[in-house]
Formats: structure tokens, C-alpha cells, sequence
């Protein structure tokens, strides 16, 4: 969307109020608080309820995950004695439905007994479940049922509702509405939006495996997927797959990424892993929403993780976090050393490879640098080296800890992300608002959230928040940190601005919701 104006004035009458409803259906593989690995579960928890508080009737549809170790958090879910069976990898398969009414919107829990071994959402330590395929396309087939037969509140959501399928676990969502449902007349007035949140992951399957996810045999074009050749195993394999992200992007009726700048590089030969053709064909039905922030979650005047509140008019509760923060991870507690933080998966995406790079270096300034993150074993291992060998400024804490990236968020004076690409980025988001500095790589939603400094602009009062860099290199990356440390060192009134601008802006999830409200707007409006 290139402005909220036009969603506003399309969508509220001159007294402001909503003259349109919807029924919105959210499926996704995880849900903050209840299951988490990244930025889809906190857009997944945070977007629904500003839907439903701007009077729309909202579910969100995911997985009941008995891990054993994050089961309690389900424990407010119960268990609403409505059964079904879905027909699909070759038997009848009953799912339960869990369900919660929290914060205006219902929560529903598809339950089986794929979802309950140890792990995250998607494997355990010894990489991805076998059998993911099978498992998210229960969770599509549930989704599909829930509106139909699930009596929250004492009535269905019933047909006329809009399908918001996450990624590619929700991806045959929209081809069973087409393929299953369309053909006898059910959901004929439904519509469905894919929202990508991370092109790089499409479930891509073998094409064998097409018979079995439940869809009727002629809609096997929709999720046809030919590599090209030189990603072939060898010379006789043809290259057949099935790609259910293919097949959302070909059958959904509108397409929505986490921000502008992902919008359209998704649709570059560089960003569009493979997809891209396909998606510049779809281009007229394509809008960015940058995501919002979860203002009750990521609150430096609320926030109980942290070691002393702070806002944006009283900052001294910040440098109070920063002493905590130093203490905690056994640093020396110096307020006037610029102390940098990383937050998040140790995948090739976040680039903790060009941190791991730049360390030696940048070790060699009078700075203190803490990264929270797990993933990569390598990358893993030699966060503990680095930590061994700088044990006087470094400091690598392997693992997945919200408690712990709130008060990294509060403490650091800069947070790093040298992603390759980032659909969105939530980090510098939360960082912007706890009055922490971003330094990251120009690149999609990182592009869209972060002004570069200008100490110039305004008459000399400065503008920006926080520095951009590119290329995607050590010395890029090196170069504009050490500007973000001499501001900090030399450039206290510059420095505080930057904080003040960064504290100031709106990230909340009204903006995004209005904006979201405009895309269903014109998709109901669409013939399907
Ligand atoms: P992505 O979804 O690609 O992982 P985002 O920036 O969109 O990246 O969202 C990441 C979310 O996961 C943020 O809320 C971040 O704080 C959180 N996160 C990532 N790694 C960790 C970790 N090791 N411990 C705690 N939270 C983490």
C-alpha cells in the first residue's frame, strides 16, 4: 500500500467509523505466546487482535505442539469435543480442536498426535521432521473445516470469511478452498490471501507425494514445480516436485508481503528464489505491509523483563538496563563503552557469518559486543571461541530466550543485523523503540524501517535513525558501525536524537491492520 490514507478513506465513512466487517481466518504454524521461532508467530499473535479490536470476528488456526516443554502454555486452550477426519497420506486421519477466547480473538488449536514430540514447530536437534509435508497439510485441511464446523461462541464463522494463509505451511489452503471446496459451492464467496513472511522456505515435495495431500487430481498444475537443471540430483532425474508455496502463490486471490521493499524484490531474479517469474505475473495483486510491533509485548515503560522501565522522556532507566546487562553477562559495567548486540537465528539469512568475519577486528576497539542466537552448530561453536578468547568484550549466548532478548534489546546502545535479506525484520523495530540504535544491511524490510543518520537535515538538527550499509560486507559493515560508535563516543546531542526519533514512530498494529483491512476490502470486491 503506498499510503494508509487511501485504506482510510476507502473503508470508514467521514465519521470514522468501519462500514465493513469481516469473518478472517488466520492459519500458521506458529503463535506467539503459544509456539515460537521467529517474526510469523509474533505477527500471528499480534496482528489478529488489532483486527478484532477494530470490530472484525477473527480465528487464528495452528498447531496444539505438546513438546513437553512449552506445553503449559496451551493450558488456557480446551478441548472442544468437536472431532473430524481428514482423508490424506493414503488413510482417515481424526483431528481435535482446542480452542481460547483471548483478547477478542478466537484461538484454535488443531490437535493430533504428530503435533506432540519434543522440538520446535518444525524439527529437533537433529534438523526437520520427516514428515512436515504430511503434518502442515493436515493443518491446511483442519483450517478449511474450522469455519464450518467449529461453534465458537455458539455459531460457525461459517463461509463467507476471509482466509489469511501464512507462508508455506498454509499453502494448500487456498487450492483446497479452489480445488475441494469452489466445485461443490461451498466457500464460493470466501476469499483467501497468501501472506509471505519468507520466500526462501516453499515446502517443496516430491511430485509422487502430489496423490496424497487430498486434492483432486486435475489441480496437479497448481503445485507442479520443475527445477531447473542444474539443481537436479542427476542426469535421468526430470526434476518433478510439488512447491506449496507454488501453489498458493498461482491460487490465492491477493498476495501480501511483511514490507514494500520485499514486495518488489521478491519479484528480482536475486530475491525470488525461483518464484520470481511466477510472481512479476502476479505483480497486479501484490502489496507490501510493513509489519507492526506488539506495543504491549515490547514496552520499555512496562516491560518486566527488563531491569529498570524507562520511556522516551525519562531515558535513565536505559542506561539502568545497560549496567544490568553488562553485570549479567560478567562485562565490565561501563556506561561509556558502546555496548552492540545481535539478536536471532544463526541461519545464512541473519549473517552471523560477516559478524563472525568482522570480530577480529572489531575486537581491537574499546567496545563490548553480545549475541543471543542458536542454529548453525558451527556458527554456534564459535560464539564460545570467540567468547573464550575476547572474555574481556565478547560475549555469545547460544539458545532461545525471550526474557533474554528483551534485555538485550533495552541494554545494548546498537543492535547488528547484517541480514542477506529480510522479508521484514522485527529486531530493529523493537530496538528502535527501547531507544537502540540500528545498524544494518540495506536490504528489504531493513531498507523500509531504518533512515540513515544525517546530521545535516532539519537546519542542523539532524534526522535518521539509525545507519544502513551496503554492500553486504565486513568493511561495509565495519565502516558504518564505527560512525555509529564515534556518534556515540563524540556526538552525545546527535546520539540522543537519534534514540528520540527511533522511540517516536508508529510501528503499532493499527497501521498495519488498516492496511490489511484494505487488501480484504478488495479482494471481496474481486471476482474469485
Ligand atoms: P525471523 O522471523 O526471520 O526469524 P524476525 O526479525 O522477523 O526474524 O523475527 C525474529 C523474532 O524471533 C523476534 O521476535 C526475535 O526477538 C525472536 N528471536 C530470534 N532469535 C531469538 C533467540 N535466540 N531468543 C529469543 N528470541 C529470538
Amino acid at each position: 500500500l503506498r499510503s494508509t490514507e487511501l485504506a482510510r478513506c476507502d473503508l470508514e465513512d467521514s465519521n470514522k467509523r468501519i462500514i465493513c466487517t469481516f469473518n478472517i481466518i488466520f492459519v500458521c504454524a506458529e503463535v506467539s505466546p503459544y509456539s515460537k521461532t521467529g517474526g510469523l508467530a509474533d505477527v500471528c499473535g499480534a496482528l489478529p487482535i488489532a483486527l478484532a479490536s477494530r470490530g472484525h470476528r477473527v480465528m487464528v488456526v495452528s498447531p496444539r505442539y505438546m513438546n513437553g516443554v512449552t506445553d503449559a502454555k496451551f493450558a488456557g486452550a480446551f478441548d472442544m469435543q468437536c472431532r473430524i477426519k481428514i482423508g490424506c497420506f493414503e488413510a482417515e486421519h481424526e483431528v481435535a480442536y482446542f480452542h481460547e477466547f483471548r483478547a477478542g480473538v478466537d484461538w484454535v488449536f488443531v490437535d493430533h498426535p504428530s503435533y506432540h514430540r519434543p522440538g520446535n514447530p518444525y524439527g529437533d536437534t537433529r534438523g526437520a521432521f520427516g514428515d512436515n509435508q504430511f503434518r502442515f497439510t493436515l493443518l491446511c485441511h483442519a483450517a478449511c473445516e474450522a469455519p464450518l464446523v467449529l461453534p465458537l461462541g455458539g455459531y460457525t464463522y461459517g463461509e463467507k470469511c476471509i482466509f489469511v494463509a501464512n507462508d508455506w505451511h498454509a499453502g494448500l489452503v487456498p487450492i483446497l478452498l479452489a480445488a475441494k471446496y469452489r466445485r461443490f459451492g461451498v466457500y464460493k464467496d470466501a476469499r483467501c490471501i497468501l501472506a509471505i513472511h519468507n520466500l526462501a522456505h516453499q515446502g517443496v515435495e516430491p511430485a509422487t507425494t502430489f496423490s496424497k495431500l487430498g486434492i483432486p487430481g486435475d489441480w496437479y498444475g497448481a503445485l507442479e514445480w520443475v527445477f531447473p537443471t542444474w539443481a537436479r540430483a542427476h542426469a535421468l532425474d526430470k526434476g518433478e516436485a510439488v512447491n506449496h508455496l507454488k501453489g498458493a502463490i498461482v491460487t490465492a486471490d491477493r498476495i501480501v508481503t511483511v514490507s514494500q521493499g520485499y514486495a518488489w524484490e521478491i519479484t528480482t531474479l536475486e530475491g525470488g528464489w525461483g518464484l520470481d517469474g511466477l510472481l512479476r505475473s502476479r505483480m497486479a495483486v501484490i502489496n507490501g505491509i510493513t509489519n507492526g510491533v506488539d506495543m504491549d509485548e515490547w514496552n520499555p515503560v512496562t516491560d518486566k523483563h527488563i531491569a529498570s522501565q524507562y520511556s522516551l522522556d525519562d531515558l535513565a532507566g536505559k542506561a539502568e538496563c545497560k549496567a544490568a546487562l553488562q553485570k549479567e553477562l560478567g562485562l565490565a559495567v561501563r556506561p561509556d563503552v558502546p555496548l552492540v548486540g545481535f539478536i536471532g537465528r544463526l541461519d545464512y539469512q541473519k549473517g552471523p557469518d560477516i559478524i563472525q568475519s568482522a570480530v577480529p577486528e572489531f575486537m581491537q576497539d574499546d567496545v563490548q559486543m553480545v549475541m543471543l542466537g542458536s542454529g548453525d552448530p558451527s556458527i554456534q561453536s564459535w560464539m564460545k571461541w570467540a567468547e573464550a578468547t575476547y572474555n574481556d568484550k565478547f560475549r555469545g549466548w547460544v539458545g532461545f530466550s525471550v526474557p533474554v532478548a528483551h534485555r538485550i534489546t533495552a541494554g545494548c546502545d546498537i543492535l547488528l543485523m547484517p541480514s542477506r535479506f529480510e522479508p521484514c525484520g522485527l529486531n530493529q523495530l523493537y530496538a528502535m523503540r527501547y531507544g537502540t540504535v540500528p545498524v544494518v544491511h540495506c536490504t528489504g524490510g531493513l531498507r523500509d524501517t531504518v533512515q540513515d543518520f544525517n546530521p545535516f537535515a532539519n537546519a542542523g538538527e539532524g534526522a535518521g535513525t539509525g545507519w544502513t550499509f551496503s554492500p553486504l560486507t565486513k568493511e561495509a559493515m565495519l565502516a558504518a558501525l564505527w560512525t555509529a560508535i564515534q556518534t556515540f563516543r563524540e556526538h552525545k546531542t546527535s546520539w540522543e536524537g537519534i534514540m528520540h526519533r527511533g522511540m517516536e514512530q508508529d510501528f503499532s498494529w493499527d497501521r498495519a491492520a488498516l492496511q490489511y483491512e484494505q487488501i480484504f476490502h478488495w479482494s471481496s470486491i474481486d471476482p474469485p
